[in-house]
Formats: structure tokens, sequence, C-alpha cells
């Protein structure tokens, strides 16, 4: 069944808060044109400015650099960050999710071969998941992994990895063993590292003129042993562990936040009322789903594994963070001040053209749906 728990965050993450907008306030550099998406902004020097202050791998222990601070202070870290629109996409994945994978299933070598260099915001990894005709249904990949002597050989092709053209290493999923009738057996992870194991990369265009997530072709690229994830055959259960990290976080409806800063803003202190109403609504949205992603956040606190509950805050938000722009360009358009709506114009446009993406990245609104039926015991 599903539970959301009443989580207030703990008083002492509001000293964090004040000290996030305050480095904030000092970034200007790197906010020239803020963009609250997540994937929005690879820029390697802000990433090594969060590493030194000890926000990327807050939660992890402090033997491989990681400030073993409490998952709601990453959580609010994680919020500011995204609500000013801050450079972010660098060491995103490696700090959600590929780091909380190499601590619980990686060997002791792994941990301190890469965990460190995540923590510093100088390693960043992608998500080999995905491939051509293999999304939604994960457990269908087909790049295959042949052991050999001192490794593996590797051949196919991941889709839409984002920032493999730039990023150092991907964990893929691969198929160790030919398909049999148990789908989700003899697949494993593999670290690959992007700049150095002869992967072919090449970067996709997306419809806002970005070139973010990539096609990645592996042609009997060898990768040595001692870069398989957990034991061979246990890739599976690895990869759906990593799903409740990579869906439950605030920027599963933040995306679009910045739309909404600038249309209050544009706004000023006296709304039309079609405006007032607008701006009612999408607050009281935000701070629902604000409110259930915190809970979220406080069950992976306590160590449990909230897929159901990641996945419902997932669903709500996408629609929720894709809706924004549209409702915002309907009510406040046409009718701003000059440089309000130049201000207005450009988190609009970014945001739009990026916004048909939030409801399809990290699984479609149809597989999360599936996916909270079945928490619901309806199928
Ligand atoms: C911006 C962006 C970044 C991404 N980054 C990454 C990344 O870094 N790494 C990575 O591995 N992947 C990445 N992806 C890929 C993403 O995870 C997949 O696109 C997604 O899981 C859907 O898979 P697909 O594109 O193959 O579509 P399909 O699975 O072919 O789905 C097509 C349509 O059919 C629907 N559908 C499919 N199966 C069912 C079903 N059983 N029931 C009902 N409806 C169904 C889907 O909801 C969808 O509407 C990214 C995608 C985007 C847009």
């Amino acid at each position: 069944m599903l539970q959301f728990d009443r989580i207030a965050l703990p008083p002492e993450t509001e000293a964090l808060r004040g000290e996030v907008r305050g480095f904030l306030a000092e970034s200007g550099a790197h906010l020239a044109r803020p963009n609250s998406d997540f994937t929005t902004g690879h820029d390697p020097a802000f990433s090594r400015k969060l590493g030194a202050r000890g926000w990327i791998g807050m939660t992890w222990p402090k033997r491989y650099g990681g400030g073993e601070r409490s998952f709601f202070e990453r959580y609010v870290v994680t919020e500011e960050l995204l609500a000013a629109g801050a450079p972010v996409s660098a060491h995103w994945i490696a700090d959600r999710q590929s780091g909380a994978l190499l601590l619980r299933f990686g060997t002791e070598a792994q941990r301190e071969r890469y965990i460190p260099g995540i923590t510093r915001g100088e390693t960043y990894f992608s998500i080999g998941m995905s491939e051509p005709n293999s999304g939604s249904d994960l457990a269908s990949v087909r790049t295959s992994a042949r052991p050999v002597d001192g490794g593996w050989v590797v051949n196919g092709t991941k889709l839409w990895s984002t920032d493999a053209h730039r990023n150092h290493f991907m964990i893929a999923l691969v198929r160790t063993e030919p398909p049999s009738d148990n789908r989700h057996a003899g697949l494993s992870q593999i670290i690959v590292d992007l700049k150095n194991d002869g992967v072919r990369i090449r970067p996709i265009r997306n419809i806002a003129g970005g070139e973010d997530f990539n096609e990645v072709v592996f042609e009997d690229t060898f990768v040595p042993a001692d870069r398989v994830v957990g034991a061979p055959g246990n890739g599976w259960k690895q990869v759906t562990s990593e799903l409740a990290y990579e869906r439950s976080g605030p920027e599963r409806f933040l995306s679009a936040f910045r739309v909404f800063v600038e249309l209050v803003r544009a706004a000023g202190a006296q709304p039309t009322p079609a405006q007032a109403a607008l701006i009612g609504r999408l607050a009281s949205h935000i701070m629902t789903l604000r409110r259930m992603s915190i809970s979220v956040a406080g069950m992976l606190e306590e160590g449990k594994s909230p897929e159901v509950e990641a996945a419902l805050v997932k669903e709500l938000g996408n629609n929720f963070e894709k809706q924004l722009p549209e409702l915002a360009r309907l009510v406040f358009a046409d009718r701003l001040p000059a440089p309000a709506h130049e201000r207005f114009r450009q988190a609009f446009t970014d945001t739009l053209l990026l916004s048909p993406s939030f409801t399809i990245r990290g699984g479609t609104r149809e597989i999360l749906r599936g996916v909270i039926a079945r928490g619901l015991g309806l199928r």
C-alpha cells in the first residue's frame, strides 16, 4: 500500500539552506542563464565548487569523501540549486545514483577508485540503460558482454545516454548470458570508461538545439573484469534499486520552476485576478509535490525502498512541470512589460522546448502508472 508519512524538514536544515543561498548569491558567473532543468548546464568548475563545499555525496561515508549527512540535508541543497537554476548536470547522475549504486553493490576497490572523485565534483557518470528498441521494456536490452581472458567484450548500442560525450564513465546494463525464459536473469552492470575504452559516441540534437544525449556504440569493446558492478547476473536487481533515487527527487517537479519565478516577478505586487489565481494554483501544487517528495526522502533516510511512492511523485511531478509553461503562456505571455517579458520569455522558451522530455526520461508516464497500479494491487 502507498504510504506518505508527514515529514517536516529538521530545523537544522534551515542553516544549511541559508548557506546554499549565500553561496548561490556569490555564484553569478555560473548563473547567467538560469534553468531549473537538472540536465541543463554542464559546468565542471561549478561542480567542483559544490564538491569543495561538501555538497556532493552528502549522505555517503566520510572515508570515501562523503559527508555522512542526512537525506534531508541533501534534499535542501538540491532543491535550492534547482530553484536557482544552477548548472548541476555534470555531477548530477553520479551524485544521485551512480555513487549510491557503487556504495551498495560495488567492490571496495571500485568505491575507493570512483567515489572520492565524485564527491570532489571531478568524476561524472552517465546512465547506460536504454537502447534502440529497449526503453520502457528494459529487460529486453541486447547489448552483450562476452567473457574473455581478463574481462568482457561488449557489443551493442546504448541510446539517449545523457552527457555521455562529456562524462567520464557510464554504468551500462548488459546481457552477460543469452536470453532465457527468465527475462530478468543474465543481466549485469559494468562500468565503461567513456574516454578510454574506445566506444563511439554520437551526440543527438534535441528540439531545443542542445546536444545533451547520445548514441553510444560498442564494437568489440574490451572492459576489464574488475569493472563489473556486483555479481555478474545481478544486474536486474541492481538497476531497479536505482529507481527510487532516480524518481523521487525535487528534480522531478522543479524542472520548470524558473518559469514560475519569472511569472511571479512579472506579475508584481498587483497581479490581475487571472494571474493571482494561476500563481495560487501553481504554488499549491508545488507545495503538495514537495511534501510528498520530502516524505520519500524520509523513507530513504530510514533505509526503505519506496519505489511506488517515488513513481507517484514522478508521475504527478512530471505532469505538473510539463503543464506549467503552457499555463503561464495562456495567462501571462501577452501582458507583460518589456523587461519582465524578456526574462519571462527566455525562461519560458528554454523550458517549453525541453518539456516534452519531462514525461519520458527516467520512465514514461504509462510505465509509472503501471508501477503505481501494481503497488496498489490493481494489476
Ligand atoms: C531527455 C532524455 C534523457 C534521457 N536520458 C537517458 C539516459 O541518460 N540513459 C538512459 O538509459 N536512457 C535515457 N533516456 C531514455 C528514456 O529512459 C526512455 O526514452 C524511456 O524509458 C522510454 O523508452 P523509449 O524511448 O524506448 O520508448 P518506448 O518504450 O518505445 O515507449 C514508447 C511509448 O509507448 C509507451 N509504452 C511502452 N510500453 C508500454 C506499456 N507496457 N504499457 C503502456 N504503454 C507503454 C510509452 O509510455 C511511450 O509512450 C532519456 C530520455 C530522454 C527523453
